[in-house]
């Protein structure tokens, strides 16, 4: 009774909170658009990499979402849409670079798509839909936010930024039963992973055990507003999502729980570990969630396809072991 009571008041709090917040992002929060931010990727690399992988695999189409245009810059969002090899058991939606500073789900993704192209009969009952790069301008000029100076992670109550109304026409008439989305956070000192209004935590424990297990570091002490990582989950329960609705704060994946999409997830890698590491932490974690959507798959047995052979207990980086950097939640 007492738990239920201080829940009802925090509810309370947190609604008020919103409602401010709202306003406040509503009068004029905005950040204004970048002005000469010098290009420092190249978009044609990805483009003839999206090709020559589409081009190897006949389940494989280029397409896209349509695009964006800021002044002289102009680019698609890139959709590669892989067919199952007989009727869909279970459709997916990976996306990655929706905050362009956060190189390594992009590369991710790309990765994921050339792997895919050349292993055809990985997931034959899966049709996928990748999306691999949500903010082309940020990543091109290694800046968070859109042109328009817009957390593009945060416009899904108000479609504000091009990329989030793109988005959302794509998944209008779409149904996921597995939707992965592939962040880096610069602050964070390990692994974690959001869940997206979902009670049960069995798989999302598997997928940081998995990271544990292969001598990762896990992220104990990251907040986002009123929650906070506990031994690397940081758990979004359903009501919050009206709420971050009401302040124009909600994220993509947020968006996408409310849209009924079955299961959500947010994977973060530290910038400050070594870029193979990072990749290796997105693809390992990919592929629990993937084998535990496979209806086909034998329980308990996770292929190590993507990333080779499991990893021992210390990172590829050559750094010191990253277990000293654990620290136990209380
Ligand atoms: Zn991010």
């Amino acid at each position: 009774m007492k738990k239920l009571l201080v829940t009802s008041i925090l509810l309370v709090i947190a609604l008020a909170l919103a409602a401010c917040v709202g306003s406040v992002v509503r009068l004029g929060g905005r950040s204004r658009p970048y002005r000469n931010v010098r290009r420092v990727r190249d978009l044609a690399t990805i483009q003839g990499r999206l090709k020559t992988a589409a081009a190897r695999s006949d389940r494989m189409a280029l397409g896209t979402l349509g695009s964006v245009h800021y002044g002289i810059f102009k680019a698609p969002l890139w959709r590669v849409a892989v067919s199952p090899k007989g009727p869909a058991e279970k459709r997916l939606l990976l996306t990655g670079g929706v905050h362009g500073n956060e190189p390594a789900g992009a590369e991710a993704m790309l990765r994921f798509i050339e792997r895919l192209a050349d292993s055809p009969d990985r997931y034959p009952n899966f049709a996928f839909d990748i999306i691999p790069l949500v903010n082309p301008w940020g990543w091109a000029h290694d800046r968070r936010r859109n042109q328009q100076g817009r957390d593009i992670n945060r416009d899904f109550a108000s479609f504000d930024a091009p990329e989030a109304r793109l988005i959302r026409d794509f998944v209008r008439d779409k149904r996921y039963d597995l939707v992965v989305d592939h962040h880096e956070h610069p602050g964070a000192s390990g692994f974690y992973l959001y869940q997206i209004d979902c009670d049960d935590n069995a798989l999302s424990r598997r997928v940081i055990a998995q990271q544990r297990e292969r001598g990762y570091p896990i992220e104990q002490d990251v907040r986002m507003v009123v929650f906070k990582t506990r031994d690397g989950l940081m758990r979004i329960p359903g009501w919050a999502l009206p709420l971050a609705k009401l302040a124009r704060m909600l994220s993509m994946t947020n968006y996408l729980r409310m849209q009924g999409h079955s299961r959500v997830f947010l994977i973060e890698t530290s910038t400050t570990q070594a870029w193979d590491d990072r990749l290796e932490m997105h693809q390992g974690a990919l592929d629990v969630l993937l084998h535990a959507t496979d209806v086909r798959a034998r329980p308990r047995r996770v292929p190590a396809w993507h990333t080779g052979q499991a990893r021992p207990g210390t990172p590829s980086s050559g750094g010191q072991p990253y277990r000293h950097l654990y620290r136990t939640h209380r």
